[in-house]
């Protein structure tokens, strides 16, 4: 470890830190797991049905009440490409805020898929080729999860299928080629691979696709394999949160390094597995040893999970092939508007982070677009990286939390998550450059229909 000195600006970790363990809140979150249930009978899944569709490995991850699980040597060898990750000081950053907040952020975006991604993609490839998998399909809105899991299949060894939301497939084709580059077979979603695509199709052709469309088709694809291709998701299940804990079990190290502890922790979210990454090693400082860090969610304006969908049992995906889990949820049926932030457009919200949400240990904020690219702007001016335009969210409250401490004329403590760089995002940054991005919101009307598809679950009691 590099000395303290007062004006450092990288706190960074040598190899011999990586964590050698993972965290798992659900040793202890105060509110007991909700039952996951089977999408067609509504009742409580088996393994059995889970094992159609993932690693008997990840699969006790799952369920998993360990508080620290070890990550494996050959996880962590290519974990040693990227990692640890550093902690930067946005010195740059607050003095064009002019405020007396101290603002630190942990840069996932150094990862060779450009996000955090690759910290459950690699172990999830791992544990697949421990299984004798042959090759594991998935799907991918902006591209960012794609390339990150055609990374790690390919240290792996693993054929990869990736149905990748057609309106992305068009619009971002460096993605694509980057995950073709690592060897991945990438199809635009709806396809006609599958019943479900097949059946769209016929609709209307011209169908720009959906994530959750495309979570259908690849677990469909994996459910009828026989057992030799399995489905890999890059957020919202616990095992996923589990693996990015990597990030908060460093940022912990890294903030003592600074000598300082944050008041505030804040990511953006999708799925929400970059927050819970680094977020729950903090929280367990709360649960455990009583410290008082808020922890601040940002999700966009146009797909409010946490703040405007209920806490209830909804599908994971589109086609209601995905198991029923108790989330925050827009509807499975939601088709959020074509936001930049491609990867925060999921009408659902990780279960853990949901409870953790509605118990009142998190806290939410729904940011628009705009307000959003301003402060990605600002970012790229001060502090020189350009951030995906999923981590401007976290940034903008960042931002507003240093702006609060200086009206209040408070040192405060702020820690937020840079998920990823935005190099392949120049689309998104022409539109903001040349004023043609707007606010989405979408209306309460639509939401209620939406919310409508909602199934109807009575739990034994
Ligand atoms: C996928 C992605 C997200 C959103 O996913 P979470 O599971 O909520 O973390 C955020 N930032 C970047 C850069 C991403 O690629």
């Amino acid at each position: 470890m590099c000395a303290q000195s007062s004006d450092q600006t990288r706190f960074l970790l040598g190899e011999a830190d990586l964590p050698k363990f993972w965290y798992n809140i659900n040793a202890d979150s105060p509110i007991p797991p909700a039952p996951v249930l089977h999408p067609q009978t509504l009742e409580p899944v088996t393994p059995d049905f889970l094992s159609v569709l993932f690693p008997m490995d990840l699969i006790l991850q799952e369920i998993s009440t360990e508080r620290y699980i070890e990550i494996p040597q050959e996880v962590r060898e290519i974990y040693r490409l990227y990692r640890p990750t550093p902690l930067m000081r946005a010195r740059r950053l607050e003095k064009v805020l002019g405020t007396p907040a101290h603002i630190y952020y942990k840069n996932e975006g150094v990862s060779p898929a450009g996000s955090h991604k690759p910290n459950t993609a690699i172990a999830q490839a791992y544990y697949n080729k421990l299984a004798g998998t042959k090759a594991l399909t998935t799907e991918t809105g902006a591209g960012q999860w794609g390339s990150a899991l055609a990374l790690a299949c390919n240290f792996f060894d693993l054929d990869l299928e990736v149905y990748m939301v057609r309106v992305s497939y068009d619009q971002k084709p460096y993605r694509r080629l980057m995950m073709e580059t690592y060897g991945a077979r990438v199809f635009p979603s709806p396809t006609d691979h599958t019943n479900y695509g097949r059946s769209l199709l016929a609709q209307d052709p011209e169908t720009p696709g959906s994530l959750g469309i495309a979570i259908s088709e690849a677990v469909e694809v994996a459910a009828t394999s026989g057992g030799t291709k399995k489905y890999s998701l890059g957020s919202v299940l616990n095992h996923v949160l589990l693996h990015q804990s990597v990030i908060g079990e460093e940022a912990l190290k890294q903030m003592d390094m600074a000598g300082e502890y944050p008041d505030v922790v804040i990511g953006c979210v999708g799925g929400g597995s970059n927050f819970a990454g680094i977020a729950f090693p903090f929280l367990r400082q709360n649960l455990v040893e009583g410290r008082t860090t808020r922890f601040v969610a940002v999700e966009p304006a146009a797909t409010p999970s946490l703040t405007r969908g209920p806490y209830t049992f909804d599908y994971g995906d589109t086609a209601k092939m995905a198991p029923v889990v108790k989330m925050n949820t827009l509807g499975h049926a939601f088709v959020p508007p074509r936001i930049h932030a491609g990867g925060l457009r999921y009408h659902g919200m990780a279960p853990t982070l949901s409870a953790l949400y509605d118990a009142g240990y998190i806290q939410a904020v729904a940011m628009p677009q705009l307000p959003t690219f301003e402060a990605a702007t600002l970012f790229a001016r001060s502090e020189g990286i350009i951030p995906a335009p999923e981590s401007a969210h976290a940034i903008r409250t960042a931002i507003d939390e240093a702006l609060d401490a200086k009206e209040k004329g408070e040192k405060r403590v702020i820690l937020f998550n840079l998920s990823g760089h935005g190099n392949f995002d120049m689309a998104a940054y022409e539109a903001y450059l040349g004023g043609k991005l707007v606010n989405y919101e979408f209306s309460e009307a639509d939401l209620q229909e939406s919310l409508k598809s909602l199934p109807k679950v009575v739990l034994p009691a």
